[in-house]
């Protein structure tokens, strides 16, 4: 083998090794390291939004006071908001859209039929227009004492 047939194959096999590590080198710089961040943080705002499930199963169950229940549930909506605007900065989605994503999530997930239908929806407050559960005698949301169905 001559020099030149030594340069060339010299020359091949740092062009091949640039080639194959260059990839890496590149994916390294952000994307996994961002999406990780993503998914924890959608982790955490999917903690947050069970554990609202549960306050308000708990509370169909009668084992959360109804004094406690709106202070709760307003901190968990707050922790959830923050979560969200949080995940939306990671994945650089629109302000204007992520106040309106989390109460739509949660309105989702509690139209979801509880895994022992404790409680179905029985229509609006005609205070603030929470939605209000069969058996509720004030509104969730407003402290509104809920008569009949009826009113003007
Ligand atoms: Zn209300």
């Amino acid at each position: 083998m001559d020099a030149a047939a030594l340069l060339t194959a010299l020359a091949v096999t740092i062009l091949v090794v640039i080639f194959l590590v260059q990839p890496l080198l590149g994916q390294r710089a952000g994307a996994p390291r961002r999406a990780a961040g993503v998914s924890s943080l959608e982790a955490e705002l999917e903690r947050t939004i069970d554990t609202l499930r549960e306050l308000d199963f708990d509370r169909a169950l009668g084992k959360i006071p109804e004094d406690e229940y709106p202070a709760r549930r307003q901190e968990l909506v707050a922790q959830g908001a923050d979560q969200l605007r949080r995940l939306d900065e990671a994945r650089g989605t629109p302000l204007a859209v992520r106040d309106a994503a989390l109460e739509a999530e949660i309105t989702a997930r509690r139209a979801q039929p509880a895994s022992n239908g404790v409680k179905r929806k029985a229509g609006y407050c005609p205070a603030c227009g929470a939605p209000v559960q069969v058996g509720d005698k004030f509104c969730p949301r407003c402290g509104t004492a809920l008569g009949h169905e009826k009113t003007t």
